[in-house]
């Protein structure tokens, strides 16, 4: 037999297949270990293909073994890695990846976990470690201290394989923790489960309403045809999940399979709870915070057909799944579903591909879906689903504007507004709970007068000025152009300019001081380090330990907290400024859902939202739940500024660590690019304007880990012209690529 091989190096001069010979037993989609190049180097690689004669006239050479008894990609991921080097433009290897754990290449986990161990609980943390130190502060043994604090910090067992993938040759220092009790043995198993340690009650399904009912009969009788794209705008509270877990039930039922996304950010143990109370041990789980034995283990458990239901952050999407059904996308708007690092791929998409390979049916879900999608749901290539009322007639909670200039006015330079202070009250003395959400993106970086809430915007751009506080002056991180700050308002003439940041300890602060009988829970990057945080906070949230939980985005999303009646936004103003032509579309869908925690379960909801600008379109339009209202508004803006979908940034990246050469190398690209975009549109007999700007500067992070970053920023009219011009973009970049080329990205998510 013959193989056809693609090894595993990311490299476009190897971006093809070698032929080896075989033993007969040898499966397409199997990795396996392969003598490459001159030296014979055993490298690992993938078999694409299978033969049973060889044409060539060259000697071959044989692979050297299989890396496993099974084949770890299915046809399916074949032809979808397939598909997703030609739409992002990478090496198949690079595609290929994407669909196996990280930690199978190289061998770096063991099937079988052999022996585990974690930290001894009953010895206080600090001291042990401090016990670790030598006087001058550092580790008696560096090995021993690592090994520790990698267990302390993932704060569960580990198998001693998993120990040493992370730290080589950490046998020694483990059997030295072990002797000196600081860690403990758990003994032999052989699958980490990670949720073993919780027994979830099993749920059967709700009766539906009206509307869920018919959404769940438009995607099963698609599901049926296998066919259909279905996005369902779902407000806050409106049973969003209960269609989705009845909708894969019916995946299962038909023998299929079928895939849930969210955002990471949402993957909140109450939500992996309501899964695997619905389908139990059939349920995947796939997020960052797994060890890596765990995620081999789930994934294997996939690929050998023991899990037929997935459910997963991003990367979840590819998931080694065959005959899907079904794949829903929850949150469908959140930015979290594109990839930054190469290839750098849209899950929604990807999935979209998916389902078109497998027959299967794509349901995208949001109770603000993103003006690209809605877009596609007017225009018909989705299936527009709508649920417009909250589950038992539920009212949608109060929205209340609070406006941050008249408070000022009127001398209160506190970080609660009176309204907020009373509802505050009130729900206090009722025993109920509230939420205080603190945004702290962009805060504390865009340049504003506290007077009259006037944002300094760029000129050419119109989006909004960054404060850049080494030099003092603010920046447009689109085009590049600087202005000095000035001493007073261009609007209001009043010397009130400010760019002042608060964070949610100083909204703890605050309301330990307004409020001090008041007991509270604070959710941010700060308190939620370990592995169980989440959960903890979350859990004695909803246990009623605290009145109050403050917290940053994460806790905007997905909360269903029944004992909470009043949601607080400290700051609406902090997305709307953020620097991005998509910083309405946020704000909007921010505030919408921060304002779906409130009054869940008794319909006693009240939010009240502090501003500077109480007549923004996306401030009021949330506040009146109006998403078409909103829709409507931003699609004619868009249409306006030429912002996407009506035009495209392109974005080209340089790193390198040298400045001079680093410029020419960005400059003379812009300049051939620019030209090869020039022909593209000349050869189709088009207007050279609708490239309509094209800039090459520095980068606005300069300089990263050492390194000096350019970038080319261009934006094209969208018409039947740019499928081409984007080609030749491509083209152009395939053929320049050099060691300062970094990458080249279409619409990103940010230009920093
Ligand atoms: P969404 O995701 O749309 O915001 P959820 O799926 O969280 O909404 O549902 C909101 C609440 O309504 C949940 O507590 C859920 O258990 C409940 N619920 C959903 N469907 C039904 C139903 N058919 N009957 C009764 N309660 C339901
Ligand atoms: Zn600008």
């Amino acid at each position: 037999m013959f193989a056809q091989v693609i090894v595993d190096i990311a490299h476009s001069s190897v971006d093809r297949l070698f032929t080896y010979r075989a033993d007969d037993n040898i499966a397409v989609g199997q990795r396996v270990l392969v003598p490459f190049g001159a030296g014979n180097k055993a490298i690992e690689g993938f078999v694409l293909g299978v033969s049973d004669s060889y044409e060539g006239t060259v000697a071959l050479k044989s692979i050297i073994r299989p890396m496993e008894p099974y084949a770890v990609l299915t046809d399916e991921q074949i032809r979808l890695a397939q598909w997703i080097k030609q739409s992002y433009n990478c090496v198949l290897v690079d595609a290929l990846r994407l669909m196996i754990p990280a930690q199978l290449r190289g061998g770096r986990v063991k099937e079988k976990t052999i022996r585990t161990v974690k930290v001894n609980a009953e010895m206080d943390r600090e001291q042990v470690l401090s016990a670790m130190l030598k006087k001058d502060g550092t580790p008696k043994s560096p090995r021993q201290h690592e090994v520790y604090i990698l267990l302390a910090e993932s704060g569960m067992e580990m198998s001693t394989g998993d120990i040493c993938a992370f730290i080589p040759g950490a046998a020694a220092a483990i059997r030295a923790l072990l002797q000196k009790g600081y860690i403990l043995e758990i003994g032999r198993e052989t699958y980490r489960n990670p949720y073993a340690s919780r027994d979830i009650p099993k749920t059967m399904p709700m009766l539906l309403s009206a509307q869920q009912q018919a959404a769940l009969n438009a995607v099963s009788d698609a599901m049926e045809e296998a066919e259909g794209e279905f996005l369902l705008h779902g407000v806050t509270g409106s049973g969003k999940t209960e269609v989705y877990m009845q909708a894969i039930a019916k995946a299962l039922d038909m023998g299929g399979t079928a895939i849930v996304l969210v955002p990471e950010i949402s993957l909140t143990p109450q939500a992996m709870d309501r899964f695997r109370g619905r389908f139990g041990n059939s349920v995947a789980v796939l997020h960052s915070r797994l060890s890596p034995g765990e995620r081999y283990d789930e994934w294997r458990r996939i690929r050998l057909g023991k899990a037929k239901v997935v459910l997963g952050a991003r990367s979840a999407v590819f998931a080694p799944l065959e005959n899907i059904k079904l794949i829903v996308v929850d949150e469908e708007h959140e930015q979290s579903y594109s990839s930054e690092i190469t290839p750098r791929y849209n899950a929604i998409e990807v999935a979209r591909q998916r389902c078109r390979l497998n027959g299967g049916t794509l349901l995208l879900g949001s109770a603000t879906p993103s003006v690209q999608s809605y877009l596609r749901a007017t225009k018909g290539s989705y299936t527009l689903l709508e649920m417009l009322d909250r589950i038992n007639s539920l009212p949608m909670p109060r929205v209340e504007i609070a406006d941050m200039r008249d408070e000022f006015a009127a001398g209160n330079t506190g970080i609660f507004s009176a309204p907020l202070y009373d509802a505050l009250k009130t729900c206090f003395d009722k025993g109920e709970q509230a939420i205080l959400f603190m945004n702290r993106r962009g805060y504390s970086t865009f340049v504003s007068c506290r007077g009259c809430g006037y944002v300094f915007k760029c000129d050419n751009c119109d989006v909004s000025m960054t404060y850049h506080k080494l030099e003092n002056t603010m920046k447009c991180h689109y085009c590049g152009s600087v202005k000095p700050i000035p001493k007073v308002c261009p609007e209001c003439g009043k010397p009130y300019i400010k760019f002042f940041g608060i964070g949610t300890q100083q909204v703890e602060e605050q309301l330990n001081q307004s409020f001090p009988d008041v007991t509270c829970l604070r959710m941010d990057a700060d308190t939620t380090r370990t592995k169980d945080s989440h959960y903890s906070i979350l859990s004695r949230f909803a246990k009623g330990e605290a009145q109050v939980l403050i917290g940053t985005q994460m806790v905007a999303k997905g909360l269903d907290m029944p004992g909470v009646s009043v949601v607080g936004v400290i700051a609406a103003d902090a997305s709307l400024h953020i620097p991005d032509y998509r910083s309405c579309e946020r704000s909007f869908q921010l505030l919408t859902q921060v304002a779906g925690r409130a009054g869940r379960a008794a319909g006693n909801g009240r939010v009240i939202v502090q501003t500077y600008n109480p007549d923004h379109p996306a401030i009021v339009l949330a506040s009146r739940h109006d998403y078409k209202g909103f829709f409507d508004y931003e699609i004619a803006m868009r249409k306006a500024a030429l912002f996407p979908p009506y035009s495209l940034f392109i974005r080209v990246l340089f790193v390198h660590g040298d400045k001079g050469p680093l410029a020419e190398a960005a400059g003379s690209f812009a300049d051939g690019l620019h030209k090869a975009i020039v022909d593209a549109l000349k050869q189709q007999g088009a207007d050279d304007r609708e490239l309509l700007f094209m800039t090459c500067g520095e980068a606005p992070i300069k300089r990263k880990q050492g390194q000096y970053r350019m970038h080319i920023v261009l934006k094209l009219a969208r018409t039947k012209h740019t499928a081409k011009v984007i080609d030749a973009v491509y083209s152009y970049a395939n053929d320049h690529r050099s060691e300062y080329y970094c990458s080249l990205e279409l619409n990103p998510n940010d230009m920093l």
